[in-house]
């Protein structure tokens, strides 16, 4: 096989579907969030304001966070040292281990390099080491999620994306003595609509199958004390696993589960992708200890992402620019193109210092392509015109059509 050719080749085709990701270059400015300085490719330089990070409520730059993390180097230094299992496992760790149990009301919990390998590794691990398994998947979930049910080998089967009565179907018609899983998110992150816990755990329960909740774009910021929609509607008991993400809301890096002792326990003994890998260095753990326990107590950057995420909606809504309703904080705005969707995404980088990043196949559907917004608590008013007055003029130009007031 000529290798280069060949992979050239499949270069070019996803150029010609408008699908080939760009990534911007970019300098985060440290307590300037959502501000970054843009590396172009011509050795120029530019500041724009970023619009689709999930570093949804400025945690990354949050004073606090940037204190624990550089206090973690000057005790611990720069690594961990090792996996778990051997002379890796700071007490960092074991402090990030408790204050995560806490947030969702388990017993335990085990952290992950990311979030991705936290659902890969658990999902796998539950799903291969229950003879016989099957798992019951949204339709509607994530890669970590789908990788990690595959790669366990055990039958799944696939439900309706939100939809309690299909999922109740597929459950019934399964033999009552095999073990099941069955796997959903709270917030999605294309689209920010919110899976129907309470119903999907009763119907669960109907069917003695195991519940695997991804909060990733939920921890943080929904609940009293940013414990996910779970908490929110006083379903954390309910759920028997739950996992998240310290890399958004919490502004860090790294992800995880909490489950009962039992639960966590297993996972932590029989998952290679736990078992085998360096632990996060220490200052990333203590980074996100100080992230988690400042929301744990601080309402205030949820009221104002809240509240900035209805600002903005409520332009949108002034100039007719269409996004998907949702009772999230979460804005799309879909394009419906992936070549215009790239073309606006460009023209809004280079022409008014904007940067989203384009949503493309095969991450949403084809015909869906977006711009996925995430407002945050520090984007200004001023900010917002600028969005708003720059997609307005962007809809005009390219006769994008305008929602019916
Ligand atoms: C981003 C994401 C993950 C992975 O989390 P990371 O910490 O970024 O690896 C898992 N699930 C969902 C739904 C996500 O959007």
């Amino acid at each position: 096989m000529n290798y280069d050719e060949f992979m050239s080749g499949k270069l070019d085709a996803l150029r010609d579907d408008g699908n080939y990701r760009v990534f911007a270059d970019l300098e985060r400015q440290r307590g300037k969030f959502p501000r970054a300085t843009r590396h172009d490719a011509d050795g120029t330089t530019s500041e724009v304001t970023v619009w689709c990070s999930n570093d949804y409520l400025g945690m990354g730059q949050h004073p606090a966070v940037l204190d624990a993390m550089k206090g973690a180097i000057d005790r611990c230094g720069a690594g961990a040292g090792g996996t778990r299992n051997i002379s890796g496992t700071n007490h960092y760790h074991v402090e990030l281990e408790h204050e995560l149990a806490d947030l969702h009301g388990k017993e335990a919990a085990l952290i992950f390099t990311s979030g991705y390998v936290s659902n890969w590794a658990s999902l796998s691990t539950l799903a291969s080491r229950m003879p016989n398994c099957v798992v019951l998947s949204d339709a509607g979930n994530h890669a970590s999620m789908i990788e990690g049910i595959r790669h366990s080998r055990a039958d799944k089967v696939v439900f309706k994306h939100n939809d309690v009565e299909d999922l109740a179907r597929k459950l019934s018609e399964i033999d009552p003595e095999r073990p099941k899983i069955v796997a959903f998110e709270s917030v999605y992150s294309m689209d920010g609509d919110i899976g129907p816990i309470a119903e999907f755990c009763d119907v669960a329960e109907q069917y003695g199958a195991m519940t695997y909740l991804d909060e990733v774009h939920a921890v943080g910021l929904y609940g009293p004390r940013g414990g996910g929609i779970a908490e929110r509607e006083g379903l954390m008991d309910r759920v028997d696993v739950i996992e998240g993400t310290l890399g958004k809301a919490f502004g860090v890096m790294g992800g995880y589960i909490t489950a009962s002792k039992t639960i966590c326990d297993f996972v932590r003994s029989f998952s290679s992708g736990f078992i085998f890998t360096t632990a996060l260095p220490p200052a990333v753990a203590a980074g996100a200890i100080t992230s988690i326990r400042h929301l744990k107590q601080s309402d205030t950057e949820r009221l104002a992402q809240r509240e900035r995420v209805a600002k903005l909606r409520q332009r949108l809504d002034q100039l007719a620019i269409p996004y998907m309703a949702n009772e999230s904080h979460i804005v799309p705005v879909v394009v419906g193109d992936p070549v215009k969707c790239k073309w606006i995404t460009d023209w809004l980088l280079d022409n008014a210092g904007i940067y989203v990043q384009p949503i493309n196949y095969p991450t949403v559907p084809k015909g869906t392509e977006r711009l996925r917004i995430t407002p945050s608590p520090l984007h200004t008013n001023e900010d917002i015109e600028n969005l708003v007055n720059a997609l307005s003029e962007l809809w005009s130009q390219c006769a994008l059509s305008r929602a019916v007031a």
